[in-house]
């Protein structure tokens, strides 16, 4: 398949703000997209009150605990949570450099879904900096297994996922979503699936002080006799198998650039996707690094990017 997106890197035509409330804090939080140069990533930079801050690469060793949300850093007072759906949604969009100012300890949830940052970067618009992008191509397949869930990447001529999940909820039930990933696809299939939960792991968690912020606003709920409470219903017939497409997007986005290949994923989450990104990089004969050929980097078939010798440091070993 041909890869949907520019061979070059792009940034934000402009800084864009939104507002809205940290789902486990409950606290309102602002973020700011700014324009970032080529080679810059996706950094996210926490603001303090005294006017310090702290910046963190968005690639997988920066990862702290994925148990409710994906995070990085590892101290509380300092780290930066929920970052998975702003990172789905700078992947599916081909964002590669952005700076992302936060002044709260975690993302605004929004509705729940990646649609409003899909709006807000849209809005702001997409910049061609010219310089070529680079891709992680996967060579050979990794697996990992843990209990009956597992997850492995295997080479594909494209980026694609292939996500199933299987709860004894019969609400949700199996549900599979299979597709090549595009800013297309990823806007019209995913980008509006919701976080979801159930009513008793919400009480549950409520009473621990956690998901303060969450609420029927933000997030699909399932009652204890299994119905969904939200009184708009969902947004998708199978909107559970699509959230987690999307979770899966934004965690795998931490590999620091855009890879090709096949994601599958049976029984996952943050944990495992994480795992899983971890064991790909891990083994340098499982993947290599690549860029559009010079003559036509423009739109050209995923086969006939070229590698290149790597520098010695690259955002993704950072
Ligand atoms: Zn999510």
């Amino acid at each position: 398949m041909t890869i949907g997106l520019l061979g070059f890197q792009t940034t934000i035509a402009a800084p864009v703000t939104m507002k809205g409330i940290g789902v486990h804090s409950g606290a309102p939080v602002s973020i700011t997209f700014q324009p970032a140069e080529a080679g810059t990533g996706v950094v996210f930079t926490r603001l303090f009150e005294d006017g310090s801050s702290v910046e963190y690469r968005a690639v997988s060793s920066q990862v702290g605990p994925t148990d409710l949300c994906t995070v990085l850093g590892s101290s509380p007072a300092k780290w930066v949570a929920t970052i998975e759906h702003v990172m789905a949604a700078l992947y599916a969009l081909g964002i590669d450099n952005v700076m992302v100012e936060v002044d709260g300890g975690e993302m605004p949830i929004m509705d729940g879904s990646s649609y409003p940052f899909i709006e807000a970067i849209e809005q702001a618009g997409i910049v061609n900096l010219g310089i070529k992008r680079r891709y992680i191509r996967v060579v050979k397949p990794v697996r990992i297994d843990s209990g009956a869930s597992w997850a492995e990447f295997r080479p594909y001529d494209g980026t694609r996922f292939e996500v199933e999940i299987d709860f004894s909820s019969p609400m949700i039930g199996r549900q599979k979503w299979e597709g090549n990933l595009t800013a297309e696809t990823f806007k019209r299939e995913l980008s509006r699936a919701r976080t979801f939960g159930f009513m008793r792991d919400v009480e549950r968690l409520w009473a621990a002080g956690y998901a303060l912020g969450s609420s029927l606003e933000n997030s699909v709920v399932i009652s204890d006799d299994d119905t969904v409470v939200n009184v708009e219903g969902l947004r998708y017939t199978d909107e559970f198998v699509r959230h987690k497409t999307l979770d899966a997007v934004g965690d795998l986005a931490l590999a620091g650039a855009q890879f090709i290949g096949c994601y599958r994923s049976y029984r996952g989450g943050h944990k495992m996707n994480a795992n899983a990104l971890k064991a790909l990089m891990s083994d340098p004969t499982a993947y290599e690094v690549v860029e559009a050929p010079s003559s036509r980097a423009a739109r050209v078939r995923a086969g006939e990017f070229v590698p290149v010798s790597m520098p010695e440091l690259t955002p993704w070993f950072a």
